[in-house]
């Protein structure tokens, strides 16, 4: 089995995506307000984004992007032998996520930023890789940035939340805590500059520290948006909640102010589960509805 390997060009940003499984059958349990009848109501949400019989496709995936020397990845997925009870389809997994990495052309003790854009299992499962019983950085050499806002919640209060905070618990202790054991992890505000053109931004509602990654890419800008959609249909329907947000009317309030920036103009922008062609430009307003615009950037 080999998994999906993306290439694309933004500015003179490269990225790859590297997907590591669909999550087409979680879905439906994530958004349950996305049901057929009310996706049939977007009109401009084709395939690949959703089946012909008006189900929602999503991927997990990792972002590589190379700009202006250095190697990002933004998002690390869900990763293997993982603890994931309660979420049995992703509990696991033994997929070649690694070899992944060699066969797009990267070396992984070449990745220079790892970048979180929130804690939850599925963001940050290929921090780690398991090497004779023990969890080690998949990328030895980078910084891994984690807003601190995030990681102190996941911390402290964050585990005694239904569902998730067990599964978070035994995440921190299987893809959190080797990287700050190894001195790797830069905690930083919410609204932060990384240097050579890329920073974050606040995007709370999701997760309490939630981050999006903003990249200036010389004549070309685009974001890495995270989790504050998991489909282009929460794009229309700002009001669609996941279940598992920390806050959903925050997370909706986020999406209306957001998506109200950038409508109209030439910022391309994905969110990290949005199947390929993932990115796309935003137009159209709250009361009408937003859509979004993908534009193929992919290596043809
Ligand atoms: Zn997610």
């Amino acid at each position: 089995m080999e998994l999906k390997i993306i290439k694309s060009k933004i500015g003179n940003a490269k990225i790859t995506q590297i997907v590591e499984c669909d999550i087409n059958e979680s879905m439906p349990i994530i958004l349950p307000s996305a049901t057929p009848d009310e996706m049939k109501k977007i009109e401009w949400l084709k395939p690949p984004y959703r089946t012909e019989d008006y189900l929602m496709n999503a991927d997990s995936q990792a972002f590589f992007v190379e700009l202006n020397g250095r190697l990002f990845v933004v998002d690390t997925c869900v990763g293997n032998e993982k603890n994931i009870t309660g979420f049995d389809g992703f509990n696991n997994l033994n997929l070649p996520f690694l070899e992944a990495i060699a066969k797009a052309g990267f070396d992984r003790h070449k990745v220079t930023d790892v970048i979180c854009t929130h804690l939850h299992f599925d963001h940050v499962g290929w921090n780690t890789y398991k090497e004779e019983g023990e969890w080690k950085p998949t990328f030895p050499n980078a910084k891994y940035h984690f807003a601190k806002e995030e990681y102190d919640y996941w911390r402290n209060e964050g585990k005694s939340v239904e569902l998730l905070g067990p599964i978070e618990a035994i995440s921190f202790n299987e893809s959190i805590d080797p990287v700050v054991a190894a001195g790797l992890v830069n905690l930083i505000d919410m609204d932060s500059d990384l240097g050579d053109g890329i920073s974050v931004k606040p995007s709370p509602g999701h997760s309490k520290g939630h981050i999006n990654i903003h990249f200036n890419a010389g004549n070309e800008t685009f974001i890495i948006a995270g989790d504050m959609c998991h489909h282009p249909c929460q794009i229309a329907r700002t009001d669609w909640a996941a279940i598992i947000d920390y806050d959903a009317k925050e997370s909706s309030a986020t999406r209306r102010e957001i998506l109200g920036q950038l409508s109209g103009t030439d910022t391309l922008v994905t969110c990290t589960h949005f199947t390929s062609p993932s990115f796309g430009k935003i137009s159209g307003n709250e009361s009408k509805g937003f859509v979004f615009n993908a534009i193929d950037k992919t290596d043809k």
